[in-house]
């Protein structure tokens, strides 16, 4: 096979200085000169990142002779025009140890390609090479890779040449280095492997186990017959003291995660009716949301976000479905497949439904504004965010139960909003085409068979709550509110700082509003009694509502005192619960909906 015309190498040259020397080559450069970049956002997180700041040095040469370079904006660089090869060779610092970077140190390395790998300006549709090189010396010789890449040539341990059909290709694939451990099941007969970095001691088999069962009813929901769109699948897991987090792509995910959310050794293959731990039903959510990804985002695509531009922003008002309805579907597979019984779920649905309802900000604004401001409100929170802003993730999971529900009593639970992700999976993910908002209307309307615009202009583009109280009531569920704690409401969120108490948070139209206390407010006494973080809850008991009460605060060093006067305890605790017994039809809807356990 002939060479590409562009190849890539990479080398973790300084591990301890978290340094990658990046080489390419260009074989056919523009002779007006060459121009280069870097994305300023990573595929699936919707913040400006401007990954070209981690460049530390970048050079260019032809024949041997130094070429000059041109800085044209933040992340954009142009060679001097040369005729024939030209080879840029430049420093990446790496040292940022979350799913959307890069990072290397000592113990492994890993990276996403947009965080290292220059675009070549007008051949980023051409096939590229890509050399992956291990770390010299003693102490790397049992590193290994991890990548999707496809492969070209590679040694035993993974380093070698890779290829990509074109440079989006090339960053939709990260790669791992190190020690890994490496966990091998096949669901519906394709490969599924999980390298597994940091130091833990876990059950392999029952993780394994686990995953498998999610993944293959993630296939199956799209595709009955069992056939998936990849022909394997990397789960590229960092276990670290406490982290959590997730990238999807197309072939593979980059995950983080706690080192107690995995299944300790003593925690045996799951069988029905032992409740997981938090920790690992939280992984488990994850694993099973950046799966459904691989369909719902990475196949089936929203048309606003197919121009691929990642030099800027690019909108979208649709994330409550790209993101919202995979956060539906994540969960929804646990309870599908028994990994939690009814009641666990319907616990962690109130939770999510608790947590939209407590944000005054969904007032204020839609999921589709929520979706289309991802990049300066969502990714970009402040301690005024739950009064200002709605999260698509969340209040996007609710409209999705409320779809699925709505369309399960209208067909007797003969279809329901898996039908909906079928439809787009066969109109758009296989086609490639764009999904609009008219598009997923009129799918919305097939399965239905009533039009669902005025459930979507008033719950996704206005800001009202989808009837989720009267749509549970049909499956058999209660849905009721209480109070836990029985406290008067001062509507702050208090956060310990050292010995101290601050005000994190002061939610809209609250007594702590009123009373003018503020976020980063350092609270000091409360009727002439000081407030540490040791005894605030005893404090906070002495609380009466209706009351007016002295608070002591400084904010920066001036000292505030101001009277506050809680309001009445809030119910702001969602709570569901299964009625029982219920009828024949019920109890069928029911499990129609979340499996027949
Ligand atoms: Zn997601």
């Amino acid at each position: 096979m002939a060479r590409c015309s562009v190849r890539y190498s990479i080398c973790p040259v300084l591990p301890e200085a978290h340094q990658y020397e990046v080489c390419l080559t260009v074989e056919r450069p523009d002779p007006e000169g060459q121009c280069f970049d870097l994305p300023a956002w990573i595929p699936g997180s919707y913040m400006i990142r401007e990954f070209a700041r981690h460049i530390m040095s970048i050079r260019a040469e032809h024949k041997g002779q130094a070429v000059a370079l041109h800085k044209l904006d933040k992340h954009t660089w142009q060679a001097a025009p040369v005729k024939g090869t030209l080879t840029l060779t430049y420093r990446v610092y790496a040292w940022d140890l979350s799913v959307r970077g890069a990072h290397l140190d000592q113990s492994h390395a890993f990276f996403n390609g947009s965080s290292v790998f220059l675009r070549v300006l007008g051949q980023d549709d051409e096939p590229c090479s890509v050399t992956i090189q291990l770390p010299q010396g003693a102490d790397y010789r049992a590193w290994r890779v991890a990548t999707t890449l496809p492969v070209q040539k590679v040694r035993s341990n993974g380093s070698g040449e890779y290829l990509a059909a074109h440079y989006l290709q090339l960053i939709d694939h990260p790669v791992e280095m190190g020690q890994f451990q490496w966990l091998e099941f096949e669901v519906c007969g394709v490969p599924h492997a999980i390298a597994v970095t940091g130091r833990v001691e876990f059950n392999a088999e029952r993780l394994c186990a686990d995953v498998q069962r999610i993944c293959e009813a993630q296939i199956r929901l799209f595709e009955p017959n069992g056939e998936a769109p990849f022909s394997r699948y990397l789960f590229l897991l960092t276990v670290v003291g406490d982290g959590y987090g997730g990238l999807e792509h197309c072939d593979s995910t980059a995950l983080i995660c706690g080192r107690d959310d995995l299944p300790r050794h003593d925690e045996m293959v799951s069988t029905h009716g032992q409740p997981l731990r938090e920790g690992y039903r939280t992984l488990l959510g994850l694993i099973s949301h950046e799966y459904f990804h691989a369909w719902n985002v990475k196949r089936i695509r929203p048309l606003d976000l197919m121009q691929d531009d990642l030099s800027e922003e690019n909108y979208t008002r649709l994330l409550w479905v790209f993101e919202g309805f995979t956060s539906y579907f994540d969960d929804l597979a646990l309870v599908r497949t028994g990994l939690v019984t009814h009641d666990e779920y319907l616990t962690m649905l109130a939770r999510t439904i608790s947590g939209v309802w407590r944000g005054a900000g969904r007032h204020l604004q839609s999921v589709a504004e929520s979706s289309f401001d991802a990049w300066i409100k969502y990714y970009r929170q402040d301690e005024n965010a739950p009064n200002a802003i709605v999260s698509y993730y969340t209040k996007g999971s609710l409209i999705a139960l409320a779809m699925d529900l709505m369309i399960r009593r209208k067909s007797l639970g003969e279809q329901g909003l898996e039908d909906v992700m079928r439809q787009l999976w066969q109109n758009f993910g296989q086609t490639g085409q764009g999904v609009t908002e008219d598009a997923l209307l009129q799918i919305l309307q097939d399965v239905h068979g009533d039009s669902m615009a005025e459930f979507v202009a008033t719950c996704v583009n206005s800001c009202e709550d989808p009837p989720l109280a009267e749509l549970l009531f049909n499956f058999g569920i209660e849905m009721s509110w209480r109070n836990s704690d029985r406290m008067p409401w001062l509507g702050c969120k208090l956060v310990a700082d050292g010995a101290e108490v601050k005000i994190a948070q002061v939610m809209s139209g609250s007594p702590a509003e009123r009373a003018g206390l503020s976020a980063g407010d350092m609270l000091v006494a409360l009727d002439g009694l000081r407030v540490t973080a040791n005894n605030q809850e005893k404090a906070l008991m002495r609380l009466r509502e209706g009351q007016l009460h002295q608070v002591h605060a400084f904010r920066r060093d001036e000292l505030l005192c101001v009277d506050v006067v809680p309001d009445a305890p809030k119910a702001e605790q969602c709570v569901l619960s299964l009625r029982s017994p219920v009828d024949l039809p019920i109890r069928k809807l029911r499990q129609a909906w979340m499996g027949a356990h």
